[in-house]
C-alpha cells in the first residue's frame, strides 16, 4: 500500500528492456515496440479498479472513477524517438500510473482521475508531433495533409494508423474526451541544463515559449576578391554576420527567458574568390510572453535595416512558422510549487523551450501544469539522456502531491 517510487523506477528498467537496445528507446509511434511498451503501461494498472480505452487518435486513458465526473488528468506519450532515451515521455506516464494506483488503493476519489498515454507525441515516423492530443484538444486542422504523409519506407500515414485501428477521418471524434477534464497534469524530464545548473532537483514550469522563426535574405553584389577594394563592396554576409551578434544583444536587453539564434547561414555564390551576394539566414526567437516575443523580433527587423543601409545591401524578411507563448495556470503553478517544495525544500519556476502534449491541453482551455525533473547535462532525444535515480523517485512524489492538491482544488469548486 501507498506509493512507491521505486516501483517507477523499476518500471521504467523494465521498459527499457523490453523496449530498447544498445542505441537507447526504440518506441517510434505506430511500430510494433511502441504497442509493447503501451503493454507494460496497462500492466503498471493492472488489477486495479481503472478503465481502459482508446480513443479514436489512437490515445489510451486509464480511468478511476471518482465520486464526481470531472476529471483531473495526467498525462505523458510512450512513444519516443528512434535511438531515444530511457525517460522521455514514458517517466510521465509510469509515474501517473504509480499516482493512479495509489489513489485506487485507498477507494473511491473525490473526483475522476485519468491517465492519458497520447498517441504519437514525437512524430518520429512522419514528421508531425503531438498527433494524438492536437487531434483530441481540437487544435488539428492538417488532416489532408496527413493522409498524404509517406515515411521512409513508403507506408502512407493512414495505413500505419489504421493498423492501430486509428481512422483519419475520425481522429477529432476524440474531441469528446476533454469534456469532463477540469485540470491537466504532466511530469516530463527537463531535456536542458537550468535544474542542473542551479542544483535543484524539480521545477514548476511556467508554460511553453512563443517562437517566431524567420528567413531573412540579404541580397549584396557577387564581385571579384581580388580586384575589389575593401569599401567598395556590398557584403551580403557582412549583414548576417553583424546580425548573428546582434541578437545576443537583442536577447539580454529584452531579457526574461529570451533566446534567439541564427541557426544557418547559406551563402551565395558560396567560393572564397567571391564576396557574398546572397546570404539567406534562418533566425528562432522564443519568449514566454506574447509582446517580448514581439519586441525581440521588432528589435531584429529595425537592426537589420540599419546593417543594410551600413553595408548597401538589401534585406527581406520571411516568416517561416511561429506559435504563441502557451501560458500554464497560474492556480496550477502555485500548487505545483508547493508540491516541489514539500518534497525537495526548494523550488524554482521555469518556462519550458520544446513544445509538450501539455501545450496543446492548455491551449484547449483546461488548466494545465507541467512539473520538470532535472536532467543530467541537458541531454535527451539520445541514449545518454539521464536523470539521477533519487531525483526520479522525488519527481514521482511530487507528482503525487501535486495529484491530490489538484484533486482538493477541482472537488472544492
Ligand atoms: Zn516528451
Amino acid at each position: 500500500m501507498g506509493l512507491d517510487p521505486a516501483r517507477v523506477v523499476a518500471n521504467l528498467e523494465r521498459l527499457r528492456a523490453e523496449t530498447g537496445d544498445e542505441s537507447g528507446a526504440q518506441r517510434v509511434a505506430w511500430t510494433e515496440t511502441w504497442a509493447r511498451g503501451r503493454a507494460i503501461l496497462a500492466d503498471a494498472l493492472a488489477g486495479l479498479p481503472v478503465e481502459h480505452e482508446r480513443d479514436e487518435a489512437g490515445n489510451d486513458w486509464f480511468t478511476l472513477r471518482g465520486a464526481s465526473k470531472r476529471a483531473v488528468l495526467i498525462g505523458g506519450h510512450m512513444d519516443s524517438v528512434p535511438n531515444g532515451g530511457w525517460l522521455d515521455g514514458c517517466l510521465n506516464c509510469l509515474a501517473g500510473a504509480e499516482v493512479v494506483r495509489r489513489l485506487a488503493e485507498e477507494g473511491t476519489p473525490p473526483v475522476t482521475v485519468r491517465l492519458v498515454d497520447w498517441a504519437d507525441e514525437e512524430g518520429a515516423r512522419y514528421g508531425r508531433s503531438l498527433l494524438g492530443s492536437s487531434a483530441a484538444c481540437g487544435s488539428m486542422r492538417d488532416q489532408a495533409e496527413l493522409r498524404k504523409l509517406v515515411d521512409r519506407d513508403g507506408v502512407a500515414l493512414p495505413n500505419a494508423l489504421a493498423a492501430y485501428g486509428v481512422d483519419v477521418d475520425r481522429m477529432t471524434d476524440a474531441r469528446r474526451q476533454l469534456k469532463s477534464a477540469a485540470a491537466y497534469l504532466e511530469l516530463h524530464i527537463e531535456q536542458g541544463p537550468v535544474l542542473e545548473s542551479l542544483g535543484l532537483p524539480l521545477g514548476p514550469v511556467l508554460g511553453t515559449f512563443g517562437v517566431e522563426r524567420h528567413r531573412i535574405t540579404w541580397t549584396g553584389q557577387a564581385a571579384h576578391s581580388g580586384s575589389t577594394p575593401m569599401a567598395q563592396r556590398r557584403d551580403a554576409l557582412a549583414g548576417a554576420a553583424k546580425l548573428a551578434l546582434a541578437i545576443r544583444e537583442i536577447a539580454a536587453q529584452v531579457g526574461g527567458g529570451a533566446v534567439c539564434t541564427s541557426g544557418n547561414v547559406v551563402c551565395k555564390p558560396g567560393i572564397v574568390t567571391s564576396v557574398v551576394e546572397t546570404a539567406e539566414q534562418l533566425l528562432d526567437q522564443r519568449h514566454l510572453d506574447a509582446g517580448q516575443l514581439a519586441e525581440l523580433l521588432r528589435l531584429a527587423q529595425e537592426a537589420s535595416r540599419r546593417f543594410a543601409e551600413e553595408e548597401r545591401i538589401d534585406v527581406a524578411w520571411d516568416r517561416v512558422w511561429g506559435i504563441e507563448p502557451i501560458p500554464f495556470d497560474e492556480t496550477l503553478i502555485g500548487l505545483c510549487d508547493e508540491a516541489v517544495r514539500e518534497v525537495a525544500g526548494t523550488s524554482h519556476r521555469l518556462p519550458s523551450g520544446p513544445l509538450h502534449d501539455a501545450a496543446e491541453v492548455a491551449r484547449s482551455g483546461v488548466p494545465t501544469v507541467m512539473l520538470f525533473v532535472q536532467s543530467l547535462r541537458g541531454l535527451s532525444h539520445t541514449r545518454l539522456e539521464d536523470t539521477k535515480v533519487e531525483h526520479l523517485e522525488l519527481s514521482v512524489r511530487a507528482l503525487d502531491r501535486l495529484a491530490d492538491r489538484t484533486i482538493a482544488w477541482v472537488a472544492g469548486h
